[in-house]
């Protein structure tokens, strides 16, 4: 077996995408005899930098001879990736045998491909003692993805599906013709298994994506036959070819454990703390609120693409005790979901006269409270309860506004009751 790793071949105003030339270098295997056992698209750490978009790299997993594919993969690679944009770096790397057996050093590079940094060097390097083919043009930043796409069958133990169909290759740019109450009603019925197909509540056929490139539509989910039915059910300009990709999306494999102490930029966690100050909408509809753990403050910030979700997060109160994932970027944690283990559901106020049932005044420091009119008094502020519009359990961002890799609610596995949004 031969596994082949590609990665930035496109650019974010001229279109391509990097699943597109993977599926026409499985093409070409295909004409040539080689047989195709499976392709992944693997979402690396969405922190970095350099990322087009989703930070996606491709591996192809075939019985074509290593020399072979290599060739076979540059040559397609040259003719498709947009090497005209200065900020397209594509990498191929082409590892001989089973995707099941790869070096630690490059199981391990995978994994950390999607957690944290690396540099080509450190790829280079790795490709080098693990005898593998590997080209870089422009810098070749793209063998880092493409290692970690090779690393990635052996490295990782979640696998999602995504079925891909691609418009004819001459009406990249034009707007997709695609009939979106096909799309909602095939989504439905696809729903739970296949998801984030669309967004109810915007009203949005989120796997129809807005970039330049060549997919037409893209159907996430968790069988690969619900996937493509999703697929076959919607009604749309012609399909030119389609391929389905197993996947680390909707796995939340990019979340690590933390504490609010010690959290680093660029990195992504689960983390508690308590709500330390009341949520604030600022310019743009954006809302910030602080949690903190014994002592340190952490800054949270849910975006206004997050949509209904900032609800949620408005909700919350001083007190409320919580579990929250997202990436830290400039010591902010951007929320992408979080559990509520403990809500605040009294609060201390001033007591009301049980005879006029009005407010009581204060009767002076430290003298409790009183009703001049009825003669009643209570010796201090009473606890009353609070109404919560928010439940325990896990709250979401939603489809509209998720990250590739992290998971859906409705996907399960959590480890409290989910509001799954829909
Ligand atoms: P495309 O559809 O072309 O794959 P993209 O949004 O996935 O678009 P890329 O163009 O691939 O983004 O750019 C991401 C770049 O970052 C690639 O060169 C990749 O090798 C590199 N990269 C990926 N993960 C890491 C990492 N953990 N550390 C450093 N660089 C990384």
């Amino acid at each position: 077996m031969t596994v082949i790793g590609l990665d930035d071949t496109d650019s974010r105003t001229l279109g391509m995408c990097t699943t597109y030339l993977a599926t026409l270098v499985a093409e070409a295997i295909e004409a040539n005899g080689g047989t195709i056992e499976r392709l992944l698209l693997i979402r690396l750490n969405p922190a970095v930098e350099h990322k087009t978009r989703g930070n996606a790299a491709l591996a192809i997993h075939t019985d074509f001879p290593a020399g072979q594919a290599f060739e076979l993969a540059r040559a397609e690679l040259e003719r498709w990736a947009v090497i005209d944009d200065d900020r397209t770096s594509p990498g191929l790397v082409v590892a001989p045998g089973s995707a099941d057996t790869v070096p630690t050093a490059v199981t391990q590079f995978a994994r950390d491909a999607v957690r944290d940094f690396h540099t080509v060097e450190a790829a280079v390097e790795t490709v080098a003692h693990s005898g593998f083919l590997a080209q870089g043009w422009h810098g070749g930043r793209g063998q880092i993805g493409a290692l970690a796409a090779v690393g990635a069958w052996a490295a990782f133990d979640s696998w999602t599906y995504e079925h891909i169909s691609y418009r004819e290759f001459y009406r990249c740019g034009t707007p997709r013709e695609v009939d979106i109450d096909s799309v909602f009603e095939s989504a439905d019925a696809g729903y739970p298994t296949a998801w984030d197909t669309v967004d109810h509540g915007e009203g949005e056929a989120v796997c129809v994506p807005n970039a330049p490139g060549p997919i037409l539509h893209g159907i996430r989910g968790d069988d690969l036959t619900v996937v493509r039915e999703v697929a076959a059910g919607i009604e749309s300009e012609p399909v030119d070819r389609e391929a389905t990709f197993l996947t680390n999306q909707g796995t939340d494999m990019h979340l690590q454990s933390g504490t609010v102490a010690d959290l680093r930029d660029g990195h992504a966690y689960r983390v508690t703390g308590t709500v330390e100050s009341e949520p604030e909408t600022r310019r743009g509809g954006h809302v910030f609120f602080t949690v903190s753990d014994d002592e340190t403050t952490l800054p949270v910030a849910a975006f206004e693409p997050t949509k209904r979700f900032r609800n949620r997060v408005r909700s919350l109160r001083v007190g409320d005790e919580l579990t929250l994932c997202g990436e830290v970027s400039d010591g902010t944690l951007k929320l992408e979901k979080f559990a509520v283990r403990d809500l605040v559901e009294t609060e201390a106020t001033t007591p009301v006269c049980p005879e006029c049932e009005r407010t009581m005044k204060s009767a002076g420091r430290e003298q409790g409270y009183r009703c001049r009119d009825c003669g009643t008094d209570a010796p201090g502020k009473v606890e009353t309860d609070i109404e919560r519009d928010l439940e325990l359990g896990w709250y979401e961002v939603p489809p509209c506004a998720r990250r590739h890799i992290a998971k859906p609610l409705v996907r399960g596995g959590f480890d409290a009751v989910t509001h799954p949004e829909r």
